[in-house]
Protein backbone atom coordinates (compact mmCIF):
# COMPACT_ATOMS: atom_id res chain seq x y z
CA UNK A 1 0.00 0.00 0.00
CA UNK A 2 1.19 3.21 -0.99
CA UNK A 3 1.52 6.17 1.77
CA UNK A 4 -2.04 8.73 2.38
CA UNK A 5 -2.86 11.19 5.06
CA UNK A 6 -6.33 10.46 6.23
CA UNK A 7 -8.47 13.33 7.66
CA UNK A 8 -12.14 12.94 8.96
CA UNK A 9 -14.55 15.62 8.74
CA UNK A 10 -17.71 16.27 10.43
CA UNK A 11 -19.16 18.81 8.36
CA UNK A 12 -19.47 19.45 4.51
CA UNK A 13 -17.70 22.88 3.94
CA UNK A 14 -14.57 20.77 6.07
CA UNK A 15 -15.39 18.14 3.29
CA UNK A 16 -15.31 20.20 0.44
CA UNK A 17 -12.51 22.41 1.26
CA UNK A 18 -10.60 18.80 1.32
CA UNK A 19 -11.90 17.62 -1.74
CA UNK A 20 -11.26 21.05 -3.47
CA UNK A 21 -7.42 20.03 -2.18
CA UNK A 22 -7.65 16.70 -3.96
CA UNK A 23 -8.63 14.85 -1.19
CA UNK A 24 -10.54 11.77 -1.88
CA UNK A 25 -13.82 10.84 -0.12
CA UNK A 26 -14.20 7.38 1.68
CA UNK A 27 -17.22 6.17 3.70
CA UNK A 28 -17.15 2.94 4.10
CA UNK A 29 -14.62 1.91 2.57
CA UNK A 30 -15.16 -1.43 1.23
CA UNK A 31 -14.05 -1.26 -2.31
CA UNK A 32 -11.44 1.74 -1.71
CA UNK A 33 -9.06 0.32 1.03
CA UNK A 34 -9.10 -3.21 -1.11
CA UNK A 35 -8.28 -1.46 -4.22
CA UNK A 36 -5.45 0.23 -1.99
CA UNK A 37 -4.13 -3.07 -0.61
CA UNK A 38 -4.09 -4.00 -4.19
CA UNK A 39 -1.89 -0.87 -5.36
CA UNK A 40 -4.98 -0.31 -8.58
CA UNK A 41 -5.54 2.89 -6.38
CA UNK A 42 -3.13 5.25 -4.84
CA UNK A 43 -4.81 8.28 -3.33
CA UNK A 44 -2.48 10.17 -1.82
CA UNK A 45 -4.77 11.83 0.81
CA UNK A 46 -8.23 9.86 2.21
CA UNK A 47 -11.11 12.13 3.29
CA UNK A 48 -13.17 10.51 5.71
CA UNK A 49 -16.91 11.53 5.40
CA UNK A 50 -19.06 9.06 7.54
CA UNK A 51 -20.09 11.50 9.93
CA UNK A 52 -21.51 13.73 7.66
CA UNK A 53 -25.33 13.81 8.38
CA UNK A 54 -26.20 11.97 5.62
CA UNK A 55 -27.85 9.25 7.18
CA UNK A 56 -31.28 9.75 6.70
CA UNK A 57 -34.33 8.41 4.40
CA UNK A 58 -37.05 10.30 4.10
CA UNK A 59 -40.16 10.89 1.72
CA UNK A 60 -40.29 13.61 -0.47
CA UNK A 61 -43.19 16.56 -0.59
CA UNK A 62 -44.37 14.04 -3.76
CA UNK A 63 -44.42 10.96 -2.38
CA UNK A 64 -40.86 9.87 -3.73
CA UNK A 65 -38.25 8.68 -1.39
CA UNK A 66 -35.02 10.13 -0.79
CA UNK A 67 -32.20 8.05 0.73
CA UNK A 68 -29.01 9.72 1.89
CA UNK A 69 -25.75 8.70 0.14
CA UNK A 70 -24.51 7.86 3.78
CA UNK A 71 -27.22 5.05 4.32
CA UNK A 72 -25.99 1.81 4.84
CA UNK A 73 -27.15 -0.89 2.55
CA UNK A 74 -28.79 -2.50 5.11
CA UNK A 75 -30.41 0.60 6.85
CA UNK A 76 -31.78 1.24 3.49
CA UNK A 77 -32.91 -2.36 2.68
CA UNK A 78 -34.79 -2.49 5.90
CA UNK A 79 -36.28 0.62 5.87
CA UNK A 80 -39.64 0.07 6.10
CA UNK A 81 -40.57 3.07 3.81
CA UNK A 82 -38.33 2.30 1.05
CA UNK A 83 -39.94 -1.78 1.85
CA UNK A 84 -42.99 -0.74 0.88
CA UNK A 85 -42.92 1.63 -1.61
CA UNK A 86 -39.86 0.09 -3.73
CA UNK A 87 -39.41 -3.23 -3.24
CA UNK A 88 -37.16 -3.57 -6.20
CA UNK A 89 -34.95 -1.65 -4.27
CA UNK A 90 -34.58 -3.42 -0.66
CA UNK A 91 -34.39 -7.13 -2.83
CA UNK A 92 -31.57 -5.26 -4.76
CA UNK A 93 -29.42 -4.22 -1.97
CA UNK A 94 -30.53 -7.96 0.22
CA UNK A 95 -28.75 -9.77 -3.17
CA UNK A 96 -26.01 -7.88 -2.78
CA UNK A 97 -22.21 -9.16 -1.00
CA UNK A 98 -22.41 -10.17 2.35
CA UNK A 99 -24.15 -9.11 5.28
CA UNK A 100 -21.02 -7.63 6.89
CA UNK A 101 -20.53 -5.91 3.73
CA UNK A 102 -23.93 -4.56 3.58
CA UNK A 103 -23.07 -3.27 7.09
CA UNK A 104 -20.37 -1.24 6.04
CA UNK A 105 -20.99 0.08 2.81
CA UNK A 106 -23.10 2.80 2.01
CA UNK A 107 -25.32 3.81 -1.09
CA UNK A 108 -23.31 6.92 -2.20
CA UNK A 109 -20.25 3.98 -2.63
CA UNK A 110 -22.41 1.40 -3.87
CA UNK A 111 -23.29 3.43 -7.22
CA UNK A 112 -19.52 4.80 -6.85
CA UNK A 113 -17.98 1.41 -6.79
CA UNK A 114 -15.50 0.22 -9.16
CA UNK A 115 -15.68 -3.15 -11.88
CA UNK A 116 -14.91 -6.46 -10.73
CA UNK A 117 -12.79 -6.95 -13.95
CA UNK A 118 -10.55 -8.86 -12.80
CA UNK A 119 -7.89 -7.60 -15.12
CA UNK A 120 -8.71 -4.12 -13.86
CA UNK A 121 -7.38 -5.59 -10.28
CA UNK A 122 -4.46 -6.92 -11.40
CA UNK A 123 -2.32 -4.62 -12.16
CA UNK A 124 0.03 -6.50 -14.33
CA UNK A 125 -2.24 -6.51 -16.87
CA UNK A 126 -3.42 -4.25 -19.76
CA UNK A 127 -6.70 -2.01 -18.84
CA UNK A 128 -7.64 1.20 -20.25
CA UNK A 129 -9.60 1.95 -17.14
CA UNK A 130 -6.76 1.53 -14.37
CA UNK A 131 -3.84 2.77 -16.43
CA UNK A 132 -5.47 4.74 -19.78
CA UNK A 133 -3.80 4.05 -23.12
CA UNK A 134 -2.22 0.91 -21.77
CA UNK A 135 -5.03 -1.39 -23.66
CA UNK A 136 -8.01 -4.01 -23.18
CA UNK A 137 -6.66 -7.49 -21.31
CA UNK A 138 -9.79 -8.44 -21.58
CA UNK A 139 -11.12 -8.21 -25.14
CA UNK A 140 -9.14 -11.39 -26.03
CA UNK A 141 -8.94 -13.05 -22.87
CA UNK A 142 -11.22 -14.34 -20.61
CA UNK A 143 -14.48 -12.38 -20.52
CA UNK A 144 -17.21 -14.72 -19.92
CA UNK A 145 -18.68 -12.20 -17.20
CA UNK A 146 -18.25 -8.93 -19.26
CA UNK A 147 -20.71 -6.71 -20.69
CA UNK A 148 -22.69 -7.10 -23.97
CA UNK A 149 -24.44 -3.73 -23.81
CA UNK A 150 -22.82 -0.61 -24.21
CA UNK A 151 -18.98 -1.51 -24.66
CA UNK A 152 -16.34 0.21 -26.94
CA UNK A 153 -13.49 -1.23 -27.94
CA UNK A 154 -11.49 0.47 -25.09
CA UNK A 155 -13.34 -1.12 -22.54
CA UNK A 156 -16.13 -3.94 -21.99
CA UNK A 157 -16.51 -4.55 -18.41
CA UNK A 158 -19.94 -4.78 -16.05
CA UNK A 159 -20.54 -2.10 -13.80
CA UNK A 160 -21.20 -4.34 -10.58
CA UNK A 161 -23.81 -2.80 -8.37
CA UNK A 162 -27.26 -4.17 -8.47
CA UNK A 163 -28.77 -1.40 -6.69
CA UNK A 164 -28.00 1.15 -9.41
CA UNK A 165 -30.12 -1.05 -11.78
CA UNK A 166 -33.11 -0.27 -9.48
CA UNK A 167 -32.15 3.25 -9.36
CA UNK A 168 -31.68 2.71 -13.32
CA UNK A 169 -35.31 1.30 -13.43
CA UNK A 170 -36.82 3.81 -11.61
CA UNK A 171 -35.59 6.73 -13.15
CA UNK A 172 -33.52 8.41 -10.29
CA UNK A 173 -32.07 11.27 -9.30
CA UNK A 174 -28.14 11.53 -7.96
CA UNK A 175 -27.84 14.63 -5.64
CA UNK A 176 -24.61 15.91 -5.57
CA UNK A 177 -22.91 19.13 -3.72
CA UNK A 178 -19.38 20.66 -5.19
CA UNK A 179 -17.54 24.24 -4.77
CA UNK A 180 -20.11 26.05 -6.67
CA UNK A 181 -22.93 24.57 -4.95
CA UNK A 182 -25.92 21.77 -5.47
CA UNK A 183 -26.66 20.49 -8.56
CA UNK A 184 -29.03 17.26 -9.21
CA UNK A 185 -27.64 14.47 -12.17
CA UNK A 186 -30.87 12.33 -13.96
CA UNK A 187 -29.31 8.30 -12.81
CA UNK A 188 -29.10 7.65 -16.49
CA UNK A 189 -26.74 10.74 -16.80
CA UNK A 190 -24.27 9.91 -13.63
CA UNK A 191 -22.55 6.66 -14.78
CA UNK A 192 -20.91 7.02 -17.71
CA UNK A 193 -20.51 4.46 -20.73
CA UNK A 194 -16.54 3.98 -21.48
CA UNK A 195 -16.58 5.20 -24.92
CA UNK A 196 -12.85 6.32 -25.45
CA UNK A 197 -12.27 7.07 -21.92
CA UNK A 198 -13.35 3.99 -19.67
CA UNK A 199 -11.48 5.85 -16.81
CA UNK A 200 -14.39 8.39 -16.51
CA UNK A 201 -16.96 6.66 -14.74
CA UNK A 202 -19.35 9.02 -12.82
CA UNK A 203 -20.23 13.00 -14.54
CA UNK A 204 -18.91 13.84 -10.74
CA UNK A 205 -16.75 17.56 -11.26
CA UNK A 206 -13.78 17.87 -9.44
CA UNK A 207 -14.45 17.88 -5.30
CA UNK A 208 -18.12 17.17 -5.63
CA UNK A 209 -19.51 15.10 -3.18
CA UNK A 210 -22.93 12.89 -3.73
CA UNK A 211 -25.70 13.55 -1.09
CA UNK A 212 -28.37 11.22 -2.30
CA UNK A 213 -30.55 9.39 -4.33
CA UNK A 214 -33.69 10.53 -4.84
CA UNK A 215 -36.39 8.08 -6.28
CA UNK A 216 -39.54 10.01 -8.12
CA UNK A 217 -43.23 9.64 -6.73
CA UNK A 218 -44.42 6.74 -9.03
CA UNK A 219 -48.23 6.02 -9.71
CA UNK A 220 -49.71 3.46 -7.56
CA UNK A 221 -50.27 0.82 -6.76
CA UNK A 222 -46.80 -0.28 -8.29
CA UNK A 223 -45.23 -3.76 -7.71
CA UNK A 224 -41.89 -3.58 -8.17
CA UNK A 225 -39.11 -6.70 -7.57
CA UNK A 226 -35.36 -7.48 -8.68
CA UNK A 227 -34.54 -10.85 -9.77
CA UNK A 228 -30.97 -12.00 -10.39
CA UNK A 229 -29.07 -15.02 -11.98
CA UNK A 230 -25.75 -15.68 -10.88
CA UNK A 231 -22.90 -18.48 -10.83
CA UNK A 232 -23.44 -19.16 -6.84
CA UNK A 233 -26.66 -18.50 -4.93
CA UNK A 234 -24.76 -15.76 -2.47
CA UNK A 235 -21.77 -13.34 -2.63
CA UNK A 236 -21.45 -13.12 -6.32
CA UNK A 237 -21.96 -10.78 -8.69
CA UNK A 238 -24.92 -11.04 -11.04
CA UNK A 239 -24.58 -12.44 -14.83
CA UNK A 240 -27.82 -11.14 -15.80
CA UNK A 241 -30.44 -9.34 -13.23
CA UNK A 242 -33.55 -7.44 -14.27
CA UNK A 243 -34.97 -4.69 -12.03
CA UNK A 244 -38.89 -4.26 -12.58
CA UNK A 245 -41.73 -1.99 -11.59
CA UNK A 246 -45.14 -2.05 -12.89
CA UNK A 247 -48.49 -0.20 -12.25
CA UNK A 248 -51.16 -1.93 -13.20
CA UNK A 249 -55.05 -0.18 -13.23
CA UNK A 250 -58.04 -1.30 -14.60
CA UNK A 251 -55.97 -4.56 -16.07
CA UNK A 252 -53.81 -2.43 -18.45
CA UNK A 253 -50.13 -1.77 -17.79
CA UNK A 254 -49.86 1.87 -17.44
CA UNK A 255 -46.09 2.49 -16.08
CA UNK A 256 -43.47 0.00 -16.88
CA UNK A 257 -39.90 0.51 -15.59
CA UNK A 258 -37.32 -2.17 -16.64
CA UNK A 259 -33.93 -2.24 -16.31
CA UNK A 260 -30.70 -5.12 -16.40
CA UNK A 261 -27.46 -5.73 -14.77
CA UNK A 262 -24.73 -7.82 -15.22
CA UNK A 263 -24.89 -7.05 -19.15
CA UNK A 264 -24.08 -3.29 -19.60
CA UNK A 265 -21.45 -1.62 -19.18
CA UNK A 266 -23.43 0.90 -16.94
CA UNK A 267 -27.15 -0.44 -15.35
CA UNK A 268 -29.08 -1.10 -18.79
CA UNK A 269 -32.49 0.81 -18.80
CA UNK A 270 -34.23 -1.39 -21.66
CA UNK A 271 -37.08 1.57 -23.00
CA UNK A 272 -38.63 -1.11 -25.89
CA UNK A 273 -39.16 -3.62 -23.74
CA UNK A 274 -41.20 -0.79 -21.20
CA UNK A 275 -42.52 0.02 -24.92
CA UNK A 276 -43.82 -2.93 -25.76
CA UNK A 277 -45.36 -3.40 -22.22
CA UNK A 278 -47.43 -0.12 -21.22
CA UNK A 279 -51.10 0.03 -22.60
CA UNK A 280 -51.16 -4.09 -23.10
CA UNK A 281 -52.64 -6.28 -20.57
CA UNK A 282 -50.41 -8.90 -18.71
CA UNK A 283 -50.30 -11.95 -20.46
CA UNK A 284 -47.92 -14.42 -20.76
CA UNK A 285 -47.61 -14.16 -24.25
CA UNK A 286 -46.85 -10.05 -23.37
CA UNK A 287 -43.93 -11.03 -21.30
CA UNK A 288 -42.19 -12.70 -23.94
CA UNK A 289 -42.97 -10.11 -26.33
CA UNK A 290 -41.42 -7.52 -24.32
CA UNK A 291 -38.55 -9.36 -23.18
CA UNK A 292 -37.32 -10.61 -27.08
CA UNK A 293 -36.28 -6.67 -27.06
CA UNK A 294 -33.99 -6.73 -23.98
CA UNK A 295 -30.58 -7.77 -25.45
CA UNK A 296 -31.41 -5.29 -28.15
CA UNK A 297 -28.10 -3.80 -29.75
CA UNK A 298 -25.95 -6.51 -27.85
CA UNK A 299 -22.59 -6.80 -29.00
CA UNK A 300 -21.32 -9.92 -27.06
CA UNK A 301 -17.78 -11.27 -26.21
CA UNK A 302 -16.23 -14.50 -27.62
CA UNK A 303 -16.95 -15.85 -24.13
CA UNK A 304 -20.43 -14.38 -22.92
CA UNK A 305 -22.63 -14.87 -25.89
CA UNK A 306 -25.05 -17.04 -23.52
CA UNK A 307 -25.78 -13.18 -21.53
CA UNK A 308 -27.72 -12.66 -24.48
CA UNK A 309 -30.44 -15.39 -24.25
CA UNK A 310 -30.29 -15.36 -20.34
CA UNK A 311 -30.55 -11.67 -20.33
CA UNK A 312 -33.86 -12.22 -22.87
CA UNK A 313 -35.19 -15.10 -20.26
CA UNK A 314 -34.08 -12.98 -16.86
CA UNK A 315 -36.42 -9.86 -18.16
CA UNK A 316 -39.27 -12.36 -18.95
CA UNK A 317 -39.11 -14.35 -15.72
CA UNK A 318 -38.98 -11.36 -13.92
CA UNK A 319 -41.93 -9.52 -15.85
CA UNK A 320 -44.15 -12.52 -14.92
CA UNK A 321 -42.94 -12.48 -11.61
CA UNK A 322 -44.29 -8.92 -11.09
CA UNK A 323 -46.81 -8.63 -13.49
CA UNK A 324 -48.99 -12.17 -13.28
CA UNK A 325 -50.42 -13.62 -16.54
CA UNK A 326 -51.87 -16.41 -17.72
FE1 LIG B 1 -9.73 -2.74 -18.03
FE2 LIG B 1 -12.20 -2.40 -18.93
FE3 LIG B 1 -10.56 -3.94 -20.26
FE4 LIG B 1 -11.42 -4.72 -17.84
S1 LIG B 1 -12.68 -4.47 -19.65
S2 LIG B 1 -9.32 -4.83 -18.67
S3 LIG B 1 -11.63 -2.77 -16.83
S4 LIG B 1 -10.31 -1.75 -19.93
Amino acid sequence: MHPFSYTRVSDTRAALDAGRRGGRYIAGGTTLVDLMRETVERPRALVDISALPLREVTVTRRGGLRIGALVRMAEAAAHPRVRALYPVISQALELSASAQLRNMATIGGNIMQRTRCSYFRDVTAACNKREPGTGCAALHGVNRTHAILGTSDDCVATHPSDVAVAFAALEATVHLLGPAGERTVPFADFLLEPGSTPSREQALRPGELITAVEIPALPRPLKSGYLKVRDRQSYEFALTSAAVALHIRGGVIREAKVAAGGVGTVPWKLPAVEGRLIGQRPSDALWTTAAERAADGARPLPHNRFKVELLRRTVERQLRVIGGGK
